[in-house]
């Protein structure tokens, strides 16, 4: 077994070595442009990106023409909250949003806020959960968009896209969803989920990094979408710029892998985390299962370790690469957002780590974290609980 062993699957995953080896050509030999119309070797780059827009499509019931690649779900997400801003503001100024969602979906509303929209932002109840009537309550005739996550990254609670898509589309509203965490990993299909974009990105499913996508429904007439990088028309004109065509042959493969390993890896993983959740929870007190007990990904496990210091777990146990929330915020390490929009303590919030499970995570492996997790927290409950008594005999000393 390697160590550390790798956890933070919800941060990002391994390139699958299937996928690097669909890449390799495009980074070699096969180096055109898939723009060059006028030669052989764009022929080939274009004929490569067709099959992988053909491909993640696929992963999510769409046609390719709905697939806009960009440089990853951050791009996307800036575009479809901006764009659809940017096309729309004519018809009203306002969003509606989750408290939980992604930074990038927090940061960019913040942004459009500062243009002159007003954003709605959705509280979740204990679980992480937003309901569709909520949703049905906070929109108002001023409403453009809806921009709700489908998986959330840190306690993985997987939201009600298809009955929020169908209160949106009865609003006359447009539904975004950032569907991250949930690509390649849960089934998804955009017609029954009735999503009118969404954006995903291949690195968390075990594509490479810098690549990702925006899905624009083309049944709807009349979605307009400001492009928000001008330059040569590539993409439709929604996103111009050579594209990456080895990483975007890449994603193609993982989205073709994911979908066709789906329904296998969900079983698999959702027992190891299972076995890692209940391995914890019954040698330790005090252990509490932070997200849905339903509605969650399988790869997720986000655990509040009462009397403890998330952060000071973490470098006791360097030999395991979890996470304290989300990675993207951790440049400023504040108090996940998210644990608190469900209503955690500030104490439990630095208390909890998030444990993400993936494709090349092992039994092996589960074993190992389990122990290491429930020596690592009791010598840290003992440490502590020393302390406590030290400070007792020093206070009784000096009374
Ligand atoms: C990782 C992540 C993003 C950002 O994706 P990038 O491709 O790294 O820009 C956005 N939303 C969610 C939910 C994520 O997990």
């Amino acid at each position: 077994m390697k160590r550390p062993v790798y956890l933070d699957n919800h941060s990002t995953t391994r390139l699958d070595p299937r996928v690097l080896e669909v890449m390799l050509p495009f980074l070699n030999e096969q180096y055109g442009n898939a723009a060059s119309r006028q030669h052989e070797f764009g022929w080939m780059a274009e004929a490569a990106v067709e099959k992988a827009r053909t491909e993640v499509a696929g992963l999510i019931g769409a046609v390719p023409s709905e697939i806009i690649f960009t440089s990853g779900a951050t791009e996307s997400i800036n575009l479809a909250l901006k764009g659809i801003a940017e096309g729309n503001g004519f018809r009203g100024n306002h969003l509606v949003a989750a408290t939980t969602e992604h930074r990038a979906v927090l940061d960019t509303c913040r942004r459009l806020e500062e243009a002159g929209f007003r954003v709605t932002r959705v509280p979740v109840d204990s679980c992480g959960w937003v309901s569709a009537e909520q949703i049905s309550d906070a929109i108002t005739p001023e409403t453009i968009l809806v921009t709700i996550m489908t998986a959330n990254n840190e306690i993985g609670t997987i939201a009600p896209v298809s009955e929020i898509g169908r209160v949106c589309r009865e609003r006359g509203v447009l539904f975004h969803t950032d569907a991250t965490q949930a690509a390649g990993k849960v089934p998804m299909d955009v017609a029954s989920l009735q999503v009118d974009l969404m954006s995903f990105s291949a690195h968390k499913m075990y594509g490479p990094k810098g690549i990702g996508a925006l899905y624009v429904r083309s049944s709807k007439p009349g979605i307009r979408l400001t492009a928000q990088v001008d330059g040569g028309g590539h993409e439709r004109g929604m996103r111009s710029g050579t594209l990456n065509v080895p990483a975007i042959v890449g994603f193609g493969e993982a989205a073709r892998i994911s979908l066709a390993e789906m329904k296998d890896e969900m079983v698999r993983i959702r027992a190891l985390r299972d076995r890692l959740v209940t391995g914890i929870t019954s040698q330790l007190e005090g252990v509490h299962v932070n997200g849905h007990p339903t509605e969650r990904l399988v790869q997720n496990a986000n655990m509040t370790f009462d009397g403890t210091r998330a952060d000071r777990l973490m470098m006791d146990m360097k030999d395991i690469a979890v996470s304290t929330g989300s990675a993207c915020s951790s440049a400023s390490p504040e108090p996940s957002h998210v644990l608190r929009a469900i209503g955690l303590k500030d104490d439990d919030v630095l208390a909890s780590i998030r444990f993400g499970l993936g494709r090349f995570t092992t039994d092996e492996e589960i074993s190992y974290v389990i122990g290491r997790t429930v020596e690592t927290v009791r010598k840290a409950r003992s440490r502590a609980s020393g302390r406590a008594h030290n400070e007792s005999l020093h206070a009784n000393s000096v009374s």
